[in-house]
Parts: structure tokens; C-alpha cells; sequence
């Protein structure tokens, strides 16, 4: 078979003015970004919001391996599979980061036979997004410190200061440093660091503003310091907010690209969902609901990560359900979790597999009888899935009254996702008895537990001191209300990367607390979880190249 770039590259695109046609956009909606990418004109949201919403599928995962178990893929292969059953269908997925195409993954625009198009540009500058949002992000973090510098009308504590700044490269060595050396011009020395800027809170924001007015709201929200007396220092309060909202006026409207077989894809937003809320944005998915009878979205990581917090944070700003949840499953990943190292995941090994069924149970329970929603598991087929494997997990699911179906998706593009797709349309019809895990109004705490004991099955939580300390602030600051972010590592249930499975008798442990204000959450992070990745010993940038005609290889 063909690599994922190779295929991408041999595709004929259509202009994506006739893409766009499919789901009643005109050209006068589009900004054109040249001939295959277009954002579009949020003017066409008074057009269609007294429209009926179409149907949501949610794709979500169970615990990855470390190379992701195909939640972008299959959603493109779902889409791909409705667009073959004649429906009119939009996917919705976040923009990659060049922290992981770099690093790890090499892309996020799908795989084999069905990706999002043109993966090069997509995958790497798009139209800018990521790049406004840490433009916005920095110039916030260059006017707290020239505040500072100049006279520190607001009075604040250089050493309180919480806004740091951003890059999208996965740079370790950023991470904490001191800045401001070189004497009294060159500002005051003071501690500080980098995130990636899909840790930032804009890009929180962006994902979550409903429009311009809401978007500038949330950026004046935004906590950045401290003064000395303790008093909380707002963006607004250093006239940031119409400057950030001119770097991201561009940034805030959706970008519009094609499956490999023609469907309209959004293409908006993109924040981690270890470390942020994980979902695209919802002026996309809202959008996309408007204009076509069915939606397919993509949450990040796990469904203890993205999905909880698409139903947690999202679902409460968006008020958009979804109707059916497809948990994404590979065999692989399934015998890693019964056991078997990365290396021996291609060899047939029915006893791992079966031990890892707890993982899925885990997240099947979850989805179904915590959130209310209709399942379907969806088999990521790997070539080395052997026939008793498939065979195995078919009847475990059917024990558990779960529908399952093989995705060929990679392999077969649509044609692949047929059965699924069917199944999905079946499930949809279920009985939806959706709804979030705990009540805003209980405490930090009470949230913080909900998810630990209810989702993760912690026994507890332990928090550090000053943990302990930042609840208590933020409960003062009057924040005890916002649904809690937590960010956790994505390869297990827990908080600590190595425990597999379904782990029991263990303790989530909380080390920082602190308030994301403008995106309207409480940023939970739990034991070494880091909001700046670094890069693996071999990056996947070692292995990319660009030719002298311009085609790139490479990338995944
Ligand atoms: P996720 O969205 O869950 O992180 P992706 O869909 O991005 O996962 O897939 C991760 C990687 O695995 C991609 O490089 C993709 O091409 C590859 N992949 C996914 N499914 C398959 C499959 N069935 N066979 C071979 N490779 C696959
Ligand atoms: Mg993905």
C-alpha cells in the first residue's frame, strides 16, 4: 500500500467552491484561501441558526498506544462512508499542531484511504490559525511586562505573573527560563516559560467563543497576574483585548477542506486534550450541525479525556449533544493493554487480548451508563489483526450488548466504513439519555472527585499543598462554579503513564490548580503532566524532506 502522503498526493481535489456547494455555502460565504482551502464568513451564521440541527457522532477512543489508534481516521472514513450512503454529512476535526507532526505523529489528517485534504498544507501552516493565536497570546505576555517595566500602574507582582508565553514547536528546553536578563533596559528578570500554543488559553478560547462579541469577552476574562496585595490582574485590565481580537479576527472563522472522497471537512481550532479541553471549536460544529443532516466530530485522546470534556465543558457552552458516540478500538492497543510490549502487538495473542477488554469496558461503562449515550465500537482493522482476534473482541461485545463493526476505513477509504456507518445510523435511533457527570454548582473538589472516582475509578485524590492553597483562592475569586479541565496523561486511565488496563487502587494526584477565567474552566494538572511536550529521541521531522519540484516527504 501506497503512504498516507503518497495517496493524498495522487488525489484529484475538487475546487472547494464545489465542495462547499454540497452543504449550501456560496462562493460569496468563502474566503478563499487559493483553490482548495476557504474560511468561512461568519455573517452566514444569521442565515441558518434558526435552522434544525442535523445529527452529531462523536469519535472517540479507548486508551492509546502511543501512536493513536485512528479516531481521525475512522471519523474521515465515516464521513466518506455517509457521503457513499447518499446523505449529506460535514466532519469536524481540530487543526494538528506542529508539536506532534514534528514529534511523534507526522500528521493528524487521517490515514491510508481516508485523510483530509491537502494534507501538506493542513498539517503544516494552514491559514495561519495557530500562528494568530500565539501572536495574540504573546503580545498579551509583552505588554504584562512592559506594564511592568513602565511604571506598574496596576501594581503587579513580577513574581505573580501566570500568563506565559507560546510556540508551536514541542521545545523541552523553553520550558522554564528566566527572562528580563541584561539590566534595567532590558526588563525585569523574572521566571517563566513556554507552552505549546495549543496549551494557550485563546486557543481555549477560540474554540469555545460563540462569536466575536463572546470571543472578546473571554479574552478580557482572562486571569494573567497577581499584584502584590493579592488582587487578580485581568487582560482587560492592560487593554489588551482589541488588539488580541484583531490578530484573531481571521482565526475566528472556520476553515473548510474536503475528504479524500469529496465531503466538506471544518477544519477549526485545535487544543490538546491532555492539557486542554481536547475538542474543535464550536462555532465549527455549530456551524456544520446547521448545514448538514450529519455531523462527525473528533474529541482528542481518550474518552476519559476529550469526550468528558466535550460532555463537561463544551456540551454547557454549546448546548450540542451528541447522538451517538463511536469508541475507536485496535486490537493492538487492546493486547498492549493486556500486557504485551510494543513489540510483540503484531503477533496473534488471544489471552493479552482478552485482558485488555477491561480497558474498553472501562470507557464502554462510561459512555453508556455515566453519560447516557448510544455506543458503537468501532475495530480499527491493522493488517495483523488475525481472524480469532477480530472474532474474539465480536463476541466479547455482543456479551456486553454493545454494537460493534470492522472499520476498513484506511484500507477501502468509504467502502470500508459501510458497515459502520450503517450501524451508527441504527444506534442513533437508541434511546439518548445524555448528560454531563456532575452539577456546576458543586465544589472544586466534588468535580474534581467525580472524574477521578466515577470516570478515571481512582479511589481518591491527594492534592498537593499549594493545590490546596489555589482551590481555596479560586473559590474566593468566586470561580467555584466553572467545570474543571484535567489534564492527564492520555496513555492511561490514571495519572501515572505506565499503569494499564482498567488500573485499580490507586490515587489521583492533583500538583497545580489554576483558573483558565476567559475560557471558563479550572485547569486541573495531575501528577508530571506537562503543557510544553518535548520531542522523542527520533522526531518524525528526522525522517520529512521537500524535493526540488516542491513535493514533500515524509510527513504521515
Ligand atoms: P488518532 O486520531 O486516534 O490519534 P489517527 O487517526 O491520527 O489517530 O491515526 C494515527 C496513525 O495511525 C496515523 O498515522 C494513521 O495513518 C495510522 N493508522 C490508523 N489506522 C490505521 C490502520 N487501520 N492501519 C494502518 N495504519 C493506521
Ligand atoms: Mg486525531
Amino acid at each position: 500500500m501506497l503512504s498516507d502522503i503518497e495517496i493524498a498526493q495522487q488525489a484529484k481535489l475538487r475546487p472547494i467552491v464545489d465542495v462547499a456547494s454540497q452543504i449550501g455555502l456560496s462562493e460569496d460565504d468563502l474566503e478563499l484561501y487559493g483553490k482548495y482551502k476557504a474560511k468561512v464568513n461568519l455573517a452566514v451564521w444569521d442565515r441558518i441558526k434558526d435552522r434544525p440541527n442535523g445529527r452529531l457522532i462523536y469519535v472517540t477512543a479507548i486508551t492509546p498506544t502511543l501512536a493513536g489508534e485512528g479516531k481521525t481516521t475512522t471519523a474521515v472514513g465515516i464521513t466518506q462512508a455517509l457521503g457513499r450512503l447518499d446523505k449529506k454529512v460535514a466532519l469536524c476535526l481540530r487543526e494538528p499542531s506542529l508539536g506532534p507532526v514534528f514529534g511523534i505523529k507526522g500528521g493528524a489528517t487521517g490515514g491510508g484511504y481516508s485523510q483530509v485534504l491537502p494534507m501538506e498544507d493542513i498539517n503544516l501552516h494552514f491559514t495561519g490559525d495557530i500562528y494568530a493565536v500565539g501572536a495574540a497570546h504573546n503580545l498579551l505576555a509583552a505588554m504584562i511586562d512592559n506594564h511592568i517595566v513602565k511604571g506598574n500602574e496596576l501594581n503587579i507582582d513580577p513574581t505573580r505573573v501566570v500568563w506565559k508565553r507560546v510556540m508551536d514547536i514541542n521545545d523541552r528546553q523553553l520550558r522554564s527560563i528566566v527572562t528580563g536578563l541584561g539590566g534595567k533596559a532590558n526588563g525585569i528578570p523574572r521566571e517563566s516559560g513556554f507552552d505549546i500554543t495549543a496549551a494557550s488559553e485563546i486557543m481555549a478560547i477560540l474554540c469555545l467563543a460563540l462569536d466575536m462579541e463572546d470571543l472578546k469577552r473571554r479574552l478580557g476574562d482572562m486571569l494573567v497576574a497577581y499584584t502584590y496585595d493579592g488582587r487578580p490582574v485581568y487582560a482587560r485590565d492592560l487593554k489588551a483585548v482589541g488588539a488580541m481580537a484583531i490578530l484573531l479576527k481571521d482565526a475566528i472563522k472556520p476553515n473548510i477542506v474536503q475528504t479524500l472522497e469529496g465531503q466538506p471537512a471544518f477544519i477549526h481550532g485545535g487544543p490538546f486534550a491532555n492539557i486542554a479541553h481536547g475538542n474543535n471549536s464550536i462555532m465549527a460544529t455549530r456551524m456544520a450541525l446547521k448545514l448538514a443532516d450529519y455531523v462527525v466530530t473528533e474529541g482528542g485522546f481518550a474518552a476519559d479525556l476529550g469526550a468528558e470534556k466535550f460532555f463537561d465543558i463544551v456540551y454547557r457552552t454549546a448546548h450540542i449533544r451528541p447522538d451517538v458516540v463511536v469508541l475507536v478500538a485496535t486490537i493492538r492497543a487492546l493486547k498492549f493493554h493486556g500486557g504485551l510490549p510494543l513489540s510483540a502487538l503484531n503477533e496473534e495473542d488471544l489471552a493479552a487480548l482478552e485482558r485488555g477488554l477491561a480497558n474498553l469496558d472501562q470507557h464502554i461503562d462510561n459512555l453508556k451508563n455515566i453519560f447516557g449515550l448510544p455506543v458503537v465500537v468501532a475495530l480499527n482493522r491493522f493488517p495483523a489483526d488475525t481472524a480469532a482476534e477480530i472474532q474474539l473482541l465480536k463476541e466479547h461485545c455482543a456479551r456486553i450488548g454493545v454494537k460493534m463493526a470492522v472499520s476498513e476505513v484506511v484500507t477501502r477509504g468509504g467502502e470500508g466504513g459501510i458497515e459502520l456507518a450503517e450501524a451508527l445510523l441504527e444506534a442513533m435511533q437508541q434511546e439518548n439519555n445524555f448528560r454531563p457527570l456532575y452539577d456546576l454548582e458543586t465544589s472544586i473538589e466534588e468535580k474534581i472527585e467525580a472524574i477521578a472516582c466515577r470516570v478515571y475509578r481512582a479511589d481518591g485524590v491527594v492534592y498537593s499543598k499549594e493545590a490546596k492553597r489555589a482551590i481555596d483562592t479560586l473559590k474566593q475569586l468566586g470561580y467555584g462554579n466553572l467545570p474543571v479541565c484535567i489534564a492527564k496523561t492520555q496513555m492511561s486511565f490514571s495519572d501515572d503513564p505506565s499503569l494499564k488496563g482498567a488500573p485499580r487502587g490507586w490515587k489521583l494526584n492533583v500538583r497545580e490548580v489554576k483558573v483558565s477565567a476567559g475560557a471558563g474552566f479550572i485547569v486541573v494538572l495531575t501528577g508530571s503532566m506537562m503543557t510544553m511536550p518535548g520531542l522523542p529521541k527520533n522526531p518524525a521531522a528526522e525522517n520529512m524532506d521537500i524535493k526540488p519540484d516542491g513535493t514533500i516527504v515524509g510527513l504521515f
